[in-house]
């Protein structure tokens, strides 16, 4: 995405404060992060050699409850990206009503080219450089791109050597062993097929006559596809970094995934047609799903864009001209903070696990997710029909509302 991500979310913001008829002063407040750590972290290579990387935890806000969110590792992390994904954080955990606030970190680096020794060195660091500022009832971390649960175990396991003590709840999406809610893996993918299904439902259209193309074929895309899949979608096309596939007669997910594994991307699948990612946006599947990285769906596209509805599963994938242009032409979107939630609701789930030290069976998880995505749906879809907004209006003016309300009720102090 070309500019700052961070403007575009503050220019979001902006407009949801007319909607929500926040006053100017708290909107100076909620317009930047409570705090903003940047650390240097050395670390010594298998090769012998220091490196030094940069990390960041940006702590957005913290009215609701202790901040929650995402631990990026990608060569492009910077701080206005975190500062961008930190706010979007604060809405998500507030428009899900989960009694947190928003916070998002990041170490720039390229995960795929260092060994797990090397990453584990790296998290180690990091978890110890920003111990002071995390814990399970002050700021709770999870993965994002490039981190996955056994990047979650050393995070934990780091904190609770420093604190002397067993700490399961200062992160979420660990292993299933050490306390990690079981079904939280699939939770986003599902969380977003479950909004995907709501939106078709409006629109009055059946699964079986509906096509799905699915941007990005990692953790939110393949199991989009798969929970899509199951409910009775046709998977039409899917993509990941090098490039797409589209088969007009449907898609096995679990097929196109075990290539994936096999050859390492989803292209060359036998019997379908290899497409660009250009394309797979641009084609006439009746749901898009964006599921990769920010900015995709610009300015440049967005007049071609023939999906009747946009579910996005990424963060950030639509840029605000974008939106403007696709809310024009009728095409339906359904805001990342909604239809990607289902990660963050499964990890609230795990944190009272790990507090409780109870274990919730998968089907409890899986059936409270579904209520909780349904709820959130209806709600912006009402609220946005109603006010005759788009659903992202909708869904961050119901968010910041709440925010909004907890930061008068708590006050400004000392
Ligand atoms: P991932 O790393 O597992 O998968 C990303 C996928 O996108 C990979 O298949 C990759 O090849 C593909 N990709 C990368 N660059 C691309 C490009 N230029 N064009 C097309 N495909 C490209 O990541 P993930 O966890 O699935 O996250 C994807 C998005 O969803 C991110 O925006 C992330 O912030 C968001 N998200 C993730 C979660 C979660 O629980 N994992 C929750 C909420 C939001």
């Amino acid at each position: 995405m070309s500019g700052s991500l961070y403007r575009a979310a503050v220019a979001q913001l902006e407009e949801a404060a007319k909607i929500a008829g926040v006053e100017r002063d708290l909107l100076e407040v909620l317009k930047r992060p409570v705090r903003e750590i940047i650390v240097h972290l050395p670390v010594r290579m298998d090769d012998g050699r220091v490196e030094v990387f940069t990390g960041y935890r940006v702590q957005h806000n913290n009215a609701r409850g202790p901040f929650k969110g995402g631990i990026r590792y990608h060569p492009r992390v910077n701080l206005d990206e975190i500062r961008a994904l930190a706010m979007w954080m604060t809405w998500k955990t507030a428009l899900m009503n989960l009694p947190f606030g928003g916070a998002k970190g990041g170490i720039a680096c390229d995960p795929k080219k260092m060994s797990a020794s090397e990453l584990e060195r790296l998290t180690r660091r990091y978890a110890w450089a920003i111990f002071s500022s995390i814990g399970p009832y002050e700021d709770v971390p999870a993965p994002d791109v490039g981190t996955d649960e056994r990047v979650m175990a050393w995070m934990a396991d780091t904190y609770s050597k420093i604190a002397g003590r067993w700490e399961p709840g200062v992160v979420t999406s660990k292993p299933p062993a050490l306390w990690g809610a079981e079904g939280r893996k699939e939770a986003t993918g599902f969380g977003v097929a479950v909004a995907a299904r709501e939106a078709a439902r409006v629109l009055g259209l059946e699964p079986g006559d509906t096509t799905v193309a699915v941007q990005g074929y990692g953790n939110v895309g393949y199991w989009t596809a798969y929970f899509l899949a199951k409910m009775g979608f046709k998977i039409v096309a899917v993509s990941d970094s090098r490039g797409g596939i589209y088969e007009a007669g449907g898609l096995d997910p679990l097929r196109v995934r075990e290539h994936k594994l096999k050859t390492g991307s989803v292209i060359d699948f036998p019997g379908a047609k290899r497409i660009t990612n250009e394309e797979l946006l641009e084609l006439g599947a009746t749901i898009l799903v964006p599921a990769a990285i920010e900015g995709v769906i610009n300015s440049g596209n967005a007049e071609r864009i023939k999906a009747r509805i946009v579910v996005e599963g990424a963060n950030g994938p639509t840029t605000p001209e974008a939106d403007r242009i696709l809310y024009e032409r009728g095409i339906v979107v359904v805001p990342d903070i909604l239809a990607n939630a289902g990660g963050v609701v499964a990890s609230h789930f795990e944190w009272i696990q790990a507090l409780t030290r109870e274990k919730w069976p998968r089907e409890r998880v899986v059936e409270k997710l579904e209520e909780k995505m349904v709820e959130a749906f209806r709600a912006v879809y009402k609220d946005s029909e109603e006010q005759g907004i788009d659903m992202r209006r909708g869904a961050l003016s119901i968010a910041l509302s709440r925010v909004a309300e907890a930061a008068r009720l708590r006050g400004l102090w000392p």
